[in-house]
């Protein structure tokens, strides 16, 4: 039943474009009406009809330990206390930074900003501050927010909705902007070598998730940071989805990459709107009021923010076994579809790492963009929907990749293997 999902959406669409907040929300490439939620709790997601879900969303990647965690929430309760904001420094901020540079191999110094787009955006403005260069080189089906620079041959929303280029953006920053395809060493190489000293950086996701859950091949990364060393550009880890994700330091952490500047969001806010951009000290001493690239944020390191944040990221150093148990649930979850889409005579590409993973719709070796639109999107529709009417929330794109909270134990793992071998079953 989603009766009061469908009234709350045809409400919605007279006052907010296409009745949501953000896009991909809004079931637009799957088709149907999209569940309005009203509270969550632990690994499930409860709608206005009170029907319950299995969540693999996690708001996106933030809830990496469950919903309504019992530290971040007693940490906002205690913060409130103090009133909201001050728009003046507070010895949170401090340590929140310091903790970030603990944890976060490359980082030295830190900006908190108030979502992840601010920090790409800041992060691209401050390579260029840098470097006095113009261009920057971004990979297809890479997303790394909304920021115009961006959203050329951009992943997530952009891609499901099929505006992976959007209008509204300046032809200088079109070409200011330069594209490669992921995995693809020589490509970089080549647009290196055609835009000789005119590159200020290259912004990466590591492993991405904006196209669906892609792996980085072997030596890929290490071979992105040494032709940026040899041609001066600004290396930039897009951590937004990764940090504190893959390992607690990021996938910096998990591959032993050291890149120049890092972005950060979703988990380092505890849920709570924040973003962060940071990296080598000498390029961050660039930052106003420090230096002259100018950056500010009236909400930014917003007290209640800082102290939600702060309570996710000591849970997760305090307990750093949480990596190997997610990335033993990630695993099982990715064998036993594996082992379904076998079964089912389904010539289907899983591709996992830690606590994301992807179910592609196509028989392709998922590395790049081109590999991942081959995906057939009308089954993976039939797909979200069967697993939607079995309760279990997927992200409603093929192009978006899954994420594995803590509160997702065997037994609910293997409830989703239930649903989605039954899932398949109705595909074959
Ligand atoms: N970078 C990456 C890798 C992302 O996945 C996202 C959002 O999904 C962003 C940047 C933008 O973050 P936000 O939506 O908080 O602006």
């Amino acid at each position: 039943m989603i009766k009061k999902s469908e009234k709350a959406f045809q409400e919605a669409v007279n006052y907010i474009p296409g009745g949501v907040n953000s896009p991909v929300r809004a079931f637009k490439s799957v088709g149907g009406t999209p569940r309005f939620i009203k509270r969550a709790k632990g690994a499930y997601l409860t709608d206005e009809d009170n029907t319950k879900y299995i969540d693999l969303i996690g708001s996106w990647g933030p809830m990496i330990l469950g919903h309504a965690f019992e530290p971040v929430e007693n940490a906002v309760r205690k913060a409130i206390k103090s009133s909201f904001s001050f728009g003046a420094p507070t010895v949170k901020e401090v340590e929140m930074a310091k903790l970030i540079c603990d944890l976060v191999p490359s980082v030295e110094m830190v900006r908190m900003v108030n979502s992840g787009t601010e920090a790409t955006m800041s992060a691209i403005r401050l390579a260029r501050a840098y470097t006095g260069k113009n261009k920057i080189i971004k990979f297809e089906g890479c997303y790394h927010g909304h920021g115009d620079a961006f959203l050329i041959s951009a992943g997530s929303g952009a891609l499901s909705l099929g505006v992976p280029d959007s209008p509204g953006i300046t032809p200088s920053t079109l070409g200011d902007t330069l594209t490669a395809p992921y995995n693809d060493l020589d490509a970089v190489k080549r647009l290196l070598e055609t835009h000789k000293g005119e590159v200020a950086a290259l912004i990466i996701e590591p492993v991405v998730g904006n196209m669906g859950c892609v792996l980085p091949k072997e030596g890929y990364l290490q071979g992105l940071r040494d032709l940026c060393t040899k041609e001066g550009v600004v290396f930039i880890f897009d951590e937004v989805m990764t940090g504190f994700r893959l390992a607690l330091g990021g996938a910096q952490e998990r591959f032993g990459i050291t890149p120049d500047l890092t972005t950060m969001g979703k988990i380092i806010g505890g849920g709570m709107p924040v973003g962060a951009y940071g990296g080598k000290k000498e390029i961050m001493q660039m930052v106003a009021p420090s230096g002259p690239m100018y950056q500010a944020g009236t909400l930014s390191g917003n007290p209640i923010a800082m102290s939600a944040g702060m309570a996710m990221l000591k849970h997760l150093k305090k307990h750093p076994e949480i990596y190997a148990q997610l990335d033993e649930t990630g695993a099982f979850i990715a064998e036993g579809l594996r082992k379904s889409v076998k079964e089912l005579g389904l010539n289907y590409t899983v591709n996992q790492i830690g606590s994301m993973y992807s179910l592609f719709f196509t028989s392709e070796h998922v590395v790049d963009f081109k590999t991942a639109k081959t995906a057939d999107i009308p089954a993976f529709s039939k797909y979200f929907h069967q697993m939607l009417n079995r309760g279990v929330y997927l992200a409603p794109s093929q192009f978006e990749s899954l994420f594995l909270s803590t509160k997702i134990d065997k037994r609910i793992a293997n409830k989703i293997l239930r649903a989605s071998h039954y899932s398949l079953t109705s595909l074959v």
